[in-house]
């Protein structure tokens, strides 16, 4: 018997998933975002499930070379861009397009002959302050890559589409940055896809939604018709029984207050088990709710079975994912679901399920 954790990529998820987005933005198409390993899913794997998108977005000149060579003809997005002129060559042998944020990429695409065959997606910083040319610059700029008769996209990205409101500001100076240039533009992340019809444009680009987690702390992933793509299982490797006043795992962090039973879970912060989740974390133990008690260890942590007196060695475990969503794990570790999609380790063993 080998280590009994694993995560599953629930296929159909994914699909289903892409037609919520695709029903939400029925007049944009659609960018499936899948940087970071399709979030933690398989990039591939991802690329495959989402095969009815009209492109795909990533970070690295690789991840987009490996999609063309496994057979994508859709459009293929470097989300920041080049990192180093000496990939432009590549960029237009595999037709792949970049995002322009800055001024060298700019001179990078002068000194390179064939830039017209490579489409940008023009950035502007509308307000988040990360990437993207300012706007007081961003006009000059654009006449003179559309004189020169470039393949251009105008894109933006949002700092606070989870909030209500939050686009306002930035989607008005975009638009005025935009207006008249009667190019394709795009916007929205999966929040604003989810909240803000203003926001999609000619293309949007969604990410977490499409792993079926929620974009918008006030909706679960459930309220907006999303399903989970990832469920991390595992099983009780061992159990005890424990008394009031014994503490439980690394610095005793968890002192029972009552005599308890308490089972050890194969799962730890190398898998990718958020370390700081807290006494009261929510897991799933023989499909039904419990909580993580003790600090997270490397490979193994600890949940209360008290009330699930039917729990044995070999009882099945969820951590996340179907029966348990993701935000509400990362909730109680203080992060986000993207963090914990993301952070599965390689040591994990990935199943499909169509
Ligand atoms: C990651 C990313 C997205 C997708 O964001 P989600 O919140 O996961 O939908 C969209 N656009 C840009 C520029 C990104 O970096």
């Amino acid at each position: 018997m080998s280590r009994p954790l694993r995560a599953t990529i629930h296929l159909s998820a994914l699909r289903h998933n892409l037609d919520v987005a695709r029903r939400h933005a029925a007049h944009s198409r659609v960018l499936a975002v899948i940087k970071a390993n399709g979030y933690g899913h398989g990039m591939l794997r991802a690329a495959r499930a989402f095969a009815a998108a009209d492109g795909f977005a990533v970070l690295a000149v690789q991840d987009a070379i490996t999609l063309r060579e496994a057979g994508f003809t859709q459009e293929i997005l470097l989300l920041e861009g080049f990192f180093a002129p000496d990939e432009l060559p590549l960029l237009a042998q595999h037709r792949i397009a970049t995002v322009v944020h800055a001024r060298w990429q700019l001179d990078a695409l002068l000194r390179f002959p064939p830039a017209n065959d490579i489409a940008l997606w023009l950035k502007a910083n509308s307000g988040m302050n990360r990437l993207g040319f300012q706007p007081a610059e961003f006009s000059a700029i654009l006449a003179s890559l559309q004189r020169s008769g470039a393949k251009l996209t105008l894109m933006t990205h949002f700092a606070r589409a989870d909030e209500s409101g939050g686009v306002t500001g930035q989607l008005s100076r975009f638009n005025a940055l935009s207006r008249g240039a009667e190019l394709p533009r795009s916007m929205a992340n999966s929040a604003a896809l989810l909240c803000c019809p203003e926001t999609h444009a000619d293309w949007v680009r969604p990410g977490i939604m499409l792993y079926g987690a929620s974009p918008l702390p006030q909706h679960s992933a459930a309220e907006l018709g999303l399903q989970p793509a990832m469920t991390l299982n595992s099983e009780i490797i061992a159990l005890r029984n424990i008394q009031a006043g014994d503490e439980v795992g690394y610095g005793g962090a968890f002192k029972a207050p009552c005599d308890m039973r308490v089972g050890v879970v194969a799962c730890g912060y190398a898998d990718g088990y958020p370390r700081h989740a807290q006494n009261g974390t929510p897991i799933l133990v023989s499909g039904r709710r419990s909580r993580i008690v003790g600090r997270i260890s490397m490979d193994m942590l600890t949940a209360d079975l008290s009330h699930i007196p039917e729990a044995h060695v070999g009882s099945p475990v969820t951590l996340w994912g179907q029966g348990l969503p993701v935000e509400e794990v990362a909730a109680a570790a203080g992060t986000l679901s993207y963090e914990l999609l993301c952070a599965v380790a390689q040591r994990v063993p990935m199943l499909e399920r169509a």
